[in-house]
Formats: C-alpha cells, structure tokens, sequence
C-alpha cells in the first residue's frame, strides 16, 4: 500500500471527538451575526431605517447621506461583534462567491489610528477583480469592475468579516455576476406578478419569488480525501471500482445518521443559525455518506445568497472535524449524485402564496391564474430552463436515472389534470349563468385547499407541483441558484405580461367580465401547452421517444444546451424583460463553455496524473512481483501456475494487456486533446471536448477499475470507494 493511502487511513480511523458547543434553544441565537431589521431598529436613526426599507420594498435608491448614517451603525454594530475586517461580497461568474477584504483600522497622516468606514465604502467599490471571467466585456485596459451594495439582503458578520452583500458590474455598466440578473429578474416578476395578482385583490403591492433549496452532499473523511488527487482538485473520483456495497440494500437512505456526521451537522446548524440561515431539516441520503440539508424556505435572492453563504459555511465546519464535503454533482460512479432541488413559489406582501388552492373560488382562479401561466411559461422556454442547468459535472446525473432527463416537463398530478382538462372544455368568449355556477362549483371549487397529499408521487419529474409550489429538480448540487432562478422568474414574468395583455383586451374589446377573460385566455393557454404535462416515467425510453414526437429539447451535453442562450427569441425575451443586454447574454455563453472546456481539460490532466504517476507504476510494481514468483517457481518446479502466466485469463496477461491499453488510450486521449485545444471557436472547442476528449475518460476509467480489481490491495496507491463511503 502507498505511504500515503496508508497514512490517510490510519488517520481516519483516529478520528479524536471533536467536541460540539451545546446549542440550547436556537431561536435565541438566531441571525445574531446578521445585520437585520431588529439591529437596524436599534442602531439606525427613524429616516435611514425608513430609507432601507423602502430600498428594500421598491428598489429606490439610498441618499449618500443615509448611506454614511448606514455605515456608520453597521460599523459600530460590527465592531461591538468582534469585527476586525469589512468585505463587498460578490458572485462572479466563477459560481463561487468572492470576497476582498479591507480592515476598518485606518492611519491619520498625523500617525493616530482609526476605525474607519463610511457611507463610501458600504456603497460601492472598485476592486481589482480584473481576472475573473467577463466573457470580453472588459478589455485589459479598462478592466475596472465595480462592486455595489445589494441593501436587499442583510449585511452579516462571518469570520470576525462585516460582509455587504454586492452586484458586480463593468465600468460600463454590464453585470459580471450572478447576483445583478437576478435581482433584475426579480423586479420583473415582481411587476408583471403584482399586476395579474391585483385582478384578484387591489390591495397586493408586492409579490416576491420564494426559494426553498435542498441541498445535496457527501461527507469524506479530509485526509482519505487529500491522499487522492482527483478528489483533492475536483472534489470527484476519476477512477475507483464500485465498493462490494453500494446503495443497492437502501440501508442508508432516512437512516441513522453517523456519529461522526451528526457532531458535524449539529456544529454546522449553529453556525448556520448565527447567520441568519434558517436550516431545518437534515437527513441521511440514498448514497452512502450521502447527505441533505433544508432550510425554511425565503424570499429568492435572500435564499440564493445563504445557499452560497452555507457552502462555504459547511467546508469550514467540515474541516474542522477533519470531513471534506463533496458538492459535486457525481463525486462516485455507480451510485447517486447529488442534487439540489428548487421549490419555487411566489407570495403577495398581503401573505398570500399565489400557487397554493384556496377555499373559495376566487382564491382558487387566482391559483390557477399562475398555475397555468407557469405551465404556459415553462412549454415556451423550456429549452432556455434547461440551459439553466447546464454544466461540466451536471451532465453526469441529468439523464443517468437517478436524477431527472435532459428533458424538461411539467408533473401536475391527476387531480389537476382533470381540472384542467374539465376548464378546457369552457365554450368560448361570454359564459351563461349556468355555465358560470358550474364552474364555480363544480371545477373551479373542486380544487381542494391542501393538495399536498395528492400530488408529489412522480420523482422522475424536472418540474413538478408539489402541493403549493413547484420543485425544479434538475439542478446540481454546486449550482448557483441565481443560474436557474434568473431564467425561471425571467420567463414567468414574460408571460404574465402577455397574460395580462391578453386579458384587459377581451374586457376592452370584447366587453366581457374580468374572470370570463380570464378563464378564456387560461383556457387557450391549457390547449397550447399541452406537450410540457407529462405524469410518466421520466426515466423511460418511451419518455425519450415521446417527448422527441412533442418537439421537447433534449440536450444532453453543456455545449448542446447552452447554444439556446442567443437565439433570436432568448435575446429578444432578456432584452424585454431588462434582465441580461446581448453582450450581456453573449459574454455569459462565452464564459460558460470556457467554464466547461476548462473543467474537462483539468480532468484529462487528472486522468494523465493518475495513470502514469500512480496506477500504471503500482500495477507494475504488482506484477513484477508475480514475474519474480513465476521465475522462481519455474527454478524450483521447473513449471509455474498457468493462472499467473497464460492468457488471456492470467493475471500477469491481464495486467499487461490493461497497461497497455492504458497507455494507448491516455496517449490517444491527449492527442484528441490537444487539437481540441488549437480550436480557436470557443463553441466549437467545447464540443469537442465532450463529443471526442470525454469519451476517452470512461474507457480510460474502464482499464484504471480493472487494474483495481487484480492488482493486490497492498499495492494499490488510491483510497478504495470502501474506504471512502463507509465512515
Ligand atoms: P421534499 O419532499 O422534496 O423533501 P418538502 O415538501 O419537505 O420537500 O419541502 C422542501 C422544500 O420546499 C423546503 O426547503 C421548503 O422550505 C420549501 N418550500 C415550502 N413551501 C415553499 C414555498 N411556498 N416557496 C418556496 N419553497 C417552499
Ligand atoms: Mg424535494
């Protein structure tokens, strides 16, 4: 066995207790790092509160005098905490959040010392962040980037860091990151929602998106997982042969949950607790050392910030009792990956969920007033959802049964499908009275308030109704949510719009009563999104075959999926909408295949470290010793055993053929590799490597598991998935 396998499994086996603070009630410690509305009560002055909030509510902007009254408490709050640092936290377009940071601590040019931030500092800043990834909306020469509050999502103090909560932008106005579509996309929705919504009540001002994430992950032992390199760089396994056990007994799903893993959730869940983050669930998942982690869900952007907050939250915790956690979308072959589900729903400032039944008919042709536009909505764009997905390590699960199709579809349950089968029979444009009465007692009535029980049966569904809001479960357990979130609150608002426009023209020009225009447009809007609504086994081979008859997209690759992005109608749609400008759209297609490129051409070097440094020198070492055995037997015996030495069942064959065909296939692979690389069409290159590079992976993968299998276990140089998954 290699020094370091070795080393890295006696030390896991060492694991000394780490002892876990006792948390007590958790209300008490809640959001106590977060600058919120209770500090803000406490710490800011009746204007600047009234300023924040109504920043907060509509978007409008903060006087710069406020703003220093802003810093100013923030700083003073901060401080009082232990704060030595401020940083503008941002998410570029890496995925990941960035940060800068600058300590209060400031010098007079008299030489006294000062605490020093001010409204300056908390609005905006120009951080030399030329070196991420701006798809070419900036040249080097004017690569400036600037980073500018975001007062809708509390500041917060991480790691003695008063942390703002920032959009990146060009000089030239274009967002870099993830953070400013988003809150773009929210606006949209939050007009286009509030405008439909008010046809059921005048009282709505606001509607916000809500987001509840379920995040997905493995747990490793850190030092298993520092002494392989694929894990240590790429937080996924390259080569490993399925351990005897795998999930096949589902023993872990729901299970007990490890010691080791609950001291870790428990420390986790104060942390999170602190910050604002209100986690609620925990649980074993199908895989083992699989995990899952929920919280209470928020409004979107707010949700989207502490899922990023918490991934990094979590790799803190995590090493601190010595795990590594895994978010990658396939970190072991052979058994699930992770995900990370979107609920989604939107809610009124009167405290209204908009896609939850009511108990009168009213309340109930309001839910299906965005039920169905929703429905409608996802038919139109589902192609453009999908690419909100996309990535490198996401294509390993979309489609690989454990986790949604490519296939983008709407599971609405048998309930509603017969409502809306029955509204599709309403007759057109005025309604008689009878008719009136029979739908609002007989169809729209029947929805019953709690629908939770009755629906939520289908898991092979990418977007399903769950009761009172839709589950988007097709995206990765990395992803950033704003990815997904921009483009779902984007398309909904596009077509509330159209919605809206439609219905205020049959109550102008056809003089008919507001919910007959509304049934009438609804009713249209059943018959044309009709392909979208699929109840079945998504995981099927019909599936496949039907939703290519219903002229549904299927991209199975990042490159395929993503071209989407720039289509006459994309553009057309984030241009109406204000939510992404062409360049914008262009540079972020940009930027997202070199994303892919560069994930596969880490990979491919991955696999030349793993073949020539570790398995190919191991498996020689091995067979070498049965050379020697063989020769001294042969001294001996004068024969040796026909099972070392005759193919093409001897071993000594078996590991020479593998070898071979290791080195063919590596050599091959950077060939392919490295004409890729001269392709100067960043398109075209990322396909590339996904239709010639990538195949070479698995078959290379192939050989590197089979050497596993015969070379003998004191030889082999990587940490075995037995080792890895069972804690
Ligand atoms: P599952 O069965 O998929 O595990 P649950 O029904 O327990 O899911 O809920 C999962 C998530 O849905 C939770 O994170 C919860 O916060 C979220 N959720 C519930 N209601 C809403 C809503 N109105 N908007 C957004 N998310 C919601
Ligand atoms: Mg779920």
């Amino acid at each position: 066995m290699s020094r370091q396998r070795f080393d890295a499994i006696s030390e896991s086996r060492n694991r000394t207790r780490i002892p876990v603070e006792e948390s007590g009630r958790r209300s008490a410690l809640h959001a106590t790092y977060v600058f919120n509305e209770e500090r803000m009560l406490q710490y800011l002055t009746k204007d600047a509160l009234q300023s924040v909030q109504s920043a907060i509510f509509s978007g409008s902007k903060i006087e710069r005098k406020i703003a220093d009254q802003v810093a100013e408490a923030m700083k003073g709050w901060a401080i009082s905490m232990g704060a030595t640092h401020y940083t503008h936290w941002f998410q570029p377009l890496t995925g990941a959040t960035a940060e800068k940071h600058d300590a209060f601590f400031d010098l007079l040019p008299d030489g006294r010392a000062l605490e020093k931030f001010g409204g300056g500092q908390l609005v905006q800043q120009e951080p030399d962040a030329s070196s991420f990834p701006s798809g070419g909306i900036r040249n080097t020469f004017e690569a400036r980037g600037y980073t500018a509050w975001d007062p809708t999502s509390p500041a917060f103090i991480y790691d003695a860091t008063l942390c703002i909560p920032t959009i990146f932008v060009s000089y030239t106005g274009e967002a870099l990151d993830n953070k400013a579509p988003l809150l773009r996309a929210l606006h949209a929705i939050d007009e286009s929602a509030t405008a439909v919504a008010k046809y059921f009540d005048k009282n709505v001002a606001k509607v916000n998106a809500t987001l509840g994430w379920e995040q997905e992950y493995f747990l490793i032992d850190k030092s298993l997982a520092q002494s392989r390199p694929d894990i240590s760089i790429i937080g996924r396994t390259l080569v490993g042969r399925s351990a005897a056990k795998g999930q096949q007994l589902d023993d872990h799903y729901f299970g007990v949950i490890p010691q080791r893993a609950i001291r870790f959730m428990k420390d986790l869940e104060i942390e999170c607790t602190r910050l604002g983050i209100p986690v609620k669930t925990r649980h074993n998942e199908v895989a083992p050392n699989q995990f899952e982690l929920a919280p209470v869900f928020e409004e979107a952007n707010l949700a989207v910030d502490h899922n990023l907050l918490l991934m990094d939250v979590m790799d803190k915790i995590a090493d601190r009792h010595h795990f590594k956690v895994l978010f990658h979308e396939k970190p072991f072959a052979g058994i699930n990956g992770s995900g990370k589900h979107n609920n989604w729903s939107l809610a009124t400032d009167t405290g209204v969920n908009l896609l939850s039944p009511g108990s009168t008919p009213m309340k109930n042709l309001q839910f299906l007033t965005f039920f169905i536009n929703t429905i409608k909505a996802v038919d139109t764009y589902e192609e453009l959802l999908r690419s909100s997905i996309a990535s490198a390590s996401n294509d390993h699960r979309l489609g690989a049964n454990e986790a949604p199709p490519a296939i983008f579809s709407i599971f609405i349950g048998e309930q509603l499908s017969n409502v809306l089968d029955e509204l599709e029979g309403v007759s057109k444009g005025k309604l008689s009275p009878e008719e009136k009465t029979e739908l609002k007692l007989n169809v729209v009535g029947k929805i019953p308030e709690i629908l939770l029980d009755n629906t939520d049966r289908n898991r092979t569904s990418p977007f399903a109704f769950t009761g009172n809001k839709f589950e988007m479960r097709g995206v990765g357990a990395k992803t950033n949510c704003a990815k997904p979130m921009t483009i779902l609150n984007t398309i909904v608002a596009k077509q509330l719009r159209d919605f809206k426009k439609e219905v205020d023209l049959l109550i102008d020009k056809k003089n008919l009563k507001k919910d007959e225009a509304i049934f009438n447009v609804l009713r249209e809007y059943i018959k044309t999104s009709k392909r979208i609504r699929f109840d079945g086994d998504g995981y099927s081979d019909n599936w496949q075959k039907e939703a290519k008859r219903r002229k549904l997209s299927n991209n199975k690759t990042t490159p395929e999926a993503l071209k989407v992005l720039t289509s006459k109608e994309s553009l057309a749609l984030f241009a109406s909408m204000e939510v992404l400008s062409e360049t914008e759209v262009k540079a972020r297609l940009e930027v997202e295949l070199e994303a892919y490129t560069l994930h596969l051409e880490i990979e491919g070097r991955l696999y030349n470290e793993l073949v020539f440094n570790h398995i190919i020198p191991s498996a020689i070492t091995y067979q070498k010793s049965l050379i020697d055995s063989v020769l001294g037997l042969k001294e001996i015996y004068g024969a040796a055993h026909k099972e070392l030495t005759e193919g093409p069942s001897g071993i000594i064959e078996i590991i020479a053929e593998n070898i071979a065909a290791l080195k063919k296939k590596t050599d091959a692979m950077n060939e392919i590799r490295k004409k890729a690389n001269n392709l100067s069409d960043i398109q075209r290159k990322a396909s590339a490597y996904s239709e010639s590079v990538k195949p070479y992976f698995d078959e290379i993968r192939t050989h590197c598991d089979n050497l596993e299998r015969w070379v003998d276990d004191g030889h082999w140089p990587l940490a075995k998935y037995r080792e890895l998954l069972f804690m």
